[in-house]
């Protein structure tokens, strides 16, 4: 192994092509600034599924352009031909530890975090109970889960007061035909029509100046055509810790304005007519039992909460059930595992300092690094993983010319390899092909009576289909 990368670029790999892959291998290719101007670099990332972009394109809900037009940003650096692209290649199958070690300088791992957050009561093994994690992946399209998603229950509850809350209930609440105009796979519209739903009940433990969403994310909400909202006059308690929360923060000012504003409406608007859907925002009720017969969810026992003055919850000892056919929880995400790797089992990221991943010891594992949701956790909006990008970055630059040097950095090399193993891998020019298919696809939508929409997109869900028109 020899000691200096002068006389040749500086090999990275990018375990992931999400937002948090992209951001760093742009900050990365940029660091002739960042570094004065010495390094030459050369990035490949490598992504599980055979398509990029990873939580954008498998993350964000279907009705959020504005989100889903990150892909723009993340498009130019992908296009711009100094990264290279391989995609179905799968870390810890394809490519040890061992082999990225042997053709790479350094390694960054940006796998995200796709699992839901487990939540431990009673019931919540039952015939319709689900994580909403899953179901963001079903109607994302997700390649890795199946094309069917049961939905024929009337009244649904949805745990958590997070913007993936919102996603998850809106979704369940909206009518297929109004989610034509977006990307959904045509299973999921399919799915989606059959939905016999009325009533979705979001369910937060703690109160409404406490919640996670964001405003923009909740005055969408009552957007939907033929949803109404529903909120409970008893749910509206705020404690020391609230007023001083919307005196201090804008955003929480702003969303509790808007929930008040909605009860208030509501209360003086007795003679609208009723929508055939509702979105119920409840508060102030945790989760204590999911109850079921024959194996199948049939409601949903809460203990109504109080405010404890710092702005956390306290059971009253009072309990409520609710008739429900389906749980959805969406209490978070969590990191999963990675082979060779170490990881913190109770916050599910790999662990690391500032970005550099460290051993048990809390030692600097050389040429090791994470960032991204895998780095730090499941919080944030996508823009702040730009920040994480650019301090993981500024370690591995600090670190540079200390790292053990790889054995086999030619380009080419990493080729061999997965050519000789026989992975089916898919690359950018192979990426341009499926999205170019899939635009296709919304064009040639032959639009149905009284829903003349236009479709930009139809996803290809099926990884071997995918795979084929990438690599025709
Ligand atoms: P999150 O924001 O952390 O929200 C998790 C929710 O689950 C919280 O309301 C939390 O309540 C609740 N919870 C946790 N454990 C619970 C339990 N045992 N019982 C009842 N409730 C429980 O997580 P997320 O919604 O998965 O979102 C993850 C990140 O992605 C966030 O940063 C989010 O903003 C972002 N995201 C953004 C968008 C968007 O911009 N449109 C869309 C999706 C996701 P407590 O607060 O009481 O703990």
């Amino acid at each position: 192994m020899s000691s200096s990368t002068t006389s040749r670029p500086f090999r990275v790999a990018i375990i992931g092509s999400g937002p948090a892959g992209v951001y760093a291998a742009d900050i990365l290719t940029k660091s002739q600034e960042v570094a004065g101007g010495d390094v030459d670099v050369s990035i490949d990332i490598f992504e599980a599924y055979p398509a990029p972009y990873g939580l954008i394109r498998y993350g964000v809900a279907p009705d959020h352009p504005r989100i889903k037009g990150i892909v723009n940003a993340l498009h130019k650096v992908l296009d711009r031909g100094d990264i290279r692209f391989f995609g179905n290649v799968t870390y810890g199958r394809d490519l040890s530890l061992a082999d990225l070690q042997a053709h790479y300088d350094a390694v960054i791992f940006a796998t995200g975090a796709i699992k839901d957050a487990e939540l431990n009561i009673p019931g919540i093994e039952l015939d319709g109970s689900y994580g909403g994690a899953d179901f963001v992946s079903w109607y994302d399209g997700h390649p890795d889960v199946s094309r069917e998603w049961p939905l024929t229950a009337k009244e649904i509850a949805v745990i958590g007061n997070g913007n993936v809350a919102l996603d998850v209930a809106r979704v369940l609440s909206k009518h297929a035909e109004d989610l034509l105009v977006t990307e959904i796979p045509d299973n999921v519209y399919a799915g989606l029509k059959e939905s016999p739903v009325t009533d979705v009940h979001i369910f937060g433990r703690r109160g409404p100046a406490q919640v996670k969403f964001t405003p923009l994310e909740l005055r969408e909400l009552s957007h939907s055509r033929d949803v109404d909202i529903v909120l409970y006059e008893e749910d509206f308690d705020f404690d020391e810790a609230s007023d001083t929360a919307i005196k201090t923060n804008n955003q929480i000012k702003t969303m509790v304005n808007t929930l008040t504003n909605w009860l208030v409406e509501q209360e003086d608007d007795d003679s609208r007519p009723a929508a055939s859907r509702r979105l119920h925002l409840h508060f102030l009720h945790s989760p204590v039992e999911i109850t079921g017969e024959d194996g199948k969810v049939t409601g949903i026992k809460f203990e109504r909460n109080e405010l404890d003055g710092t702005g956390n919850a306290r059971g009253t000892g009072e309990f409520i059930d609710y008739p429900v056919q389906a749980v959805y929880r969406s209490v978070g995400y969590f990191g999963s595992e990675l082979p060779e790797v170490g990881f913190d089992a109770k916050r599910g990221v790999i662990p690391n300092d500032a970005g550099r991943v460290v051993d048990q010891d809390g030692t600097p594992v050389p040429g090791l690094y994470a960032t991204g949701w895998i780095k730090r956790g499941p919080v944030g909006l996508i823009g702040h993983t730009k920040g994480d990008a650019l301090e993981t970055i500024g370690c591995l630059l600090e670190d540079r010319l200390g790292l053990p040097v790889a054995e086999h950095p030619g380009e080419a090399d990493i080729v061999e390899l997965l050519e000789s193993r026989g992975v089916d891998y898919t690359t950018w020019e192979g990426w341009n092909k499926l999205d170019a298919h899939e635009k296709q696809l919304g064009a040639s939508y032959v639009p149905q009576p009284g829903n003349d929409v236009v479709r930009e997109r139809v996803k290809v869900v099926d990884r071997e289909e995918m795979i084929g028109i990438s690599n025709k």
